[in-house]
Parts: C-alpha cells; structure tokens; sequence
C-alpha cells in the first residue's frame, strides 16, 4: 500500500525533522481534541489474508497481480511488543490482533505471548479458517478471547461472500476449537448485506441463541475504495433487531463498558444476547478510544482514514521510548475524527485506506 504519510514532527527524533515541536509526553490518560481518551489499540499483523471477502477485499482488486507488503516493511513482533508496551505504559488497556488474516502470520502465539508480559486485555479478530489448529497454542500464549467473523450459516452464502469457496463446516470447527480452548465467550461477527446474507438473520439468530457465543451484527461500511459501498446495501442494525424480536424478542442491555461499540440486546426468554454494531446509522465517535497500527508501522486515528502517521522511521531510526511517547501523543492530542457523524454519499467516495491494511 503506498499511501501518503502524515510524519510525526518529534524534537530529538533520530530521523524526523523537529518541525512543529509537540509539547513532550507529559504522562496521564490522553484525550484527543474531542476529549476521548487512548483506551484501545488494534494491531494489523499482516495484510494478506487466505478469503477475499467481497466486502473487504474483492477479488477483482486483490488478485494476483496485487503487491502486498514485503515482509521487511512490517513491523517484526520485537517492534509491535515493543510498540504494545509503550502505548500500555500511556493507558492502553486493550490489544486486539487483526489484519488481514492475523493467522497466516506465522507464529503468531509467540507475539501473543510477548505482549501478554504487558499484562492488558489481548483479543484476537479472525476468519476462522485456521483456528482449529492454533486455538489451543494460542489461548496457551496468553490471548483471554476471540471474535470470529462468519457471515451466514448457509454454506452456498458463506462460500459466494468469501469468495474462496471455503466452508462453513470448517469455520465452525474452529468456533469449536476455541470455546474448547478456553477462549468463550466467543463473539461471531456478522457483516450484513443486501440482497446478499439479509435473508440469512433470523437463521444466525436461531442458531448461536442459548450456545453461550454473542453473534454481532454489522453494519456494512465504506471502509477502503475498493468495495462498490451503497447506501442502499446497508441493513440498518434497527431492522435486525425488529426482525430477531418478530420472533426471539429481545429487550435492550446496557453497555458493559463505556465505549462499547456494539449495542446489547437480550433475549426475552434467556436465550443470551446479540450485539448490532451501527456504525452508518448510529455514529459512536463521540466513544471512539481506538488507534490503529498498521502492519508497516503507521497510526491511523480513524478506520476511515486516507493517511497514516508513520512510526517505522522512528523504530528503525533508533528512538528511545520516550521519543516514542511523544511521537504517539503528537498523533493522538490533535485527533479530531468523526467520519461516522459527518458520512455522505460523497465522502464514501473519497480514498480511504483498505479495512485488510489497517485492520478492522
Ligand atoms: N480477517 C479477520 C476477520 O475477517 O475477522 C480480521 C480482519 S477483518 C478486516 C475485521 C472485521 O472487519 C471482520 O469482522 C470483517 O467482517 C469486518 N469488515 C471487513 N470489511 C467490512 C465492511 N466493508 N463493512 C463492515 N465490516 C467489515
Ligand atoms: Fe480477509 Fe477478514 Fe477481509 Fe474477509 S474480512 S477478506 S477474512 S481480512
Ligand atoms: Fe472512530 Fe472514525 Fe469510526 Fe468514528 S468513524 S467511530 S472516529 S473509527
């Protein structure tokens, strides 16, 4: 991915110019301009993955002439626990791994393990496919849960909307394998699109009620440029809900947490409860505590951004960890983001960086 990068003005930088000098890291919670504090931290492990989900990476783009990174541009797991350990060290309270597929990278229990020494919540987003064979190794490594995307049951669906002609009978032998593992409650992420799952809600409902896992529905979303976004695509999460409660009726729950992204509702009958993830309807950026890592070291303050804050030159230019501090407060206090508010039909047509690159 060549996209143009933001550099991060740091004083005493190695390789970085003292332009704009940002006041030092002075310690403490950060707050972004909007008064949101850096709670959350996503970690793109790679920007391969072994689906093209037709949402995310459609085939017609990432084909065989697509030039993913090279592995010298990504961040080795020496550079991302170190990375980890600098923003836990500025009140980061969650890591997830993401991508790409996080598990095509390989070994990726061994990263686990090492940003497990920071002692913070450690999560994981995956496809499923290979969980069967790591989900022991990885739970082993220290990861507390797992959240795997799945979009319908019905196998004709699953395999046109990965478009790599996998199964869901594997999928659900890694769900499996997880809740086994000891990685449950596991959250099954479920992207919904017209015309192309919809049909497949009240199924997804029935089938993970009373299983102890939290199916979550999301909004489709224009991340990236490459996935043909309509508005018209888009099934409101307040249709999912009316269409689950016609027949399981659900009653709202309140957040576990503030900044939950996902609204929680409960099953009338105890059946558990689901998750609806609004992000094109109901905008939650006033709660947006994340910072994204990309797979090549740069921060992205918004899933919908064009541009990256690099970090690489910085890592490999033989920073302390306190110019590291300083460069990501210099990325975090003038954060200002809010794409979901202010979303039009012509802002999802601008370039936006690629949800496989930066992780979703
Ligand atoms: N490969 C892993 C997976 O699929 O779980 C992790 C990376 S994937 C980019 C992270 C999450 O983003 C998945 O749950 C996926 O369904 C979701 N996602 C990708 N493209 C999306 C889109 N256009 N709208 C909404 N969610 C999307
Ligand atoms: Fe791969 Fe996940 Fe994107 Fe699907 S959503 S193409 S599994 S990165
Ligand atoms: Fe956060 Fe950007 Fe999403 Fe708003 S649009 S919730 S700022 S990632």
């Amino acid at each position: 991915m060549s996209d143009k990068v933001i550099p991060i003005r740091v004083a005493g930088a190695p390789s970085a110019p003292g332009v704009d000098m940002p006041a030092p890291y002075a310690g403490g919670a950060l707050r972004d301009l909007r008064g949101r504090r850096l709670r959350d931290l996503r970690i793109s492990v790679t920007d391969r993955c072994n689906f093209r989900c037709i949402y995310c990476m459609p085939r017609a783009v990432f084909d065989s002439d697509y030039r993913f990174l090279p592995h010298s541009a990504i961040l080795s797991f020496e550079e991302i626990a170190r990375l980890a350990r600098v923003f836990v060290a500025m009140g980061v309270e969650k890591l997830r791994l993401t991508g790409g597929e996080p598990l095509v990278r390989r070994d990726l229990d061994r990263l686990i393990a090492m940003l497990a020494e920071t002692g913070v919540d450690i999560a994981l987003t995956t496809n499923g496919s290979l969980l069967a064979k790591q989900a022991r190794a990885l739970k082993a490594a220290g990861l507390q849960r797992v959240t795997v995307s799945l979009d319908s049951l019905d196998d004709a669906t699953f395999r046109a909307m990965n478009d790599a002609d996998y199964p869901v009978a594997r999928v659900l032998e890694g769900i499996d394998a997880a809740a086994a593992a000891g990685l449950a409650p596991i959250k099954i992420n479920m992207v919904v699109k017209r015309g192309t799952n919809d049909h497949q809600i009240v199924d997804a409902a029935r089938h993970w009620r009373g299983s102890g896992h939290i199916l979550r529905f999301i909004e489709f979303m224009d991340v990236g440029s490459t996935n043909g976004w309509r508005m018209d695509d888009v099934v409101p999460s307040g249709d999912v809900v009316r269409r689950i409660s016609e027949v399981f009726p659900l009653v709202p729950l309140e957040a576990s947490y503030s900044g939950e992204v996902a609204e929680r509702w409960r099953y009338v009958d105890g059946g558990g409860e689901i998750g609806v993830i609004s992000s094109v309807t109901q905008a939650f950026c006033s709660e947006c505590t994340r910072l994204r890592l990309s797979t090549e070291g740069k921060l992205f303050t918004c899933l919908f951004a064009e541009h990256g804050h690099d970090l690489m030159p910085l890592l490999r230019g033989g920073a302390s960890d306190e110019v590291l501090r300083d460069a990501i407060a210099a990325v975090w206090l003038p954060r200002n983001d809010r794409y979901s508010e202010i979303r039009t039909a012509e802002t999802a047509k601008q370039r936006k960086v690629e949800m496989s690159y930066i992780g979703g």
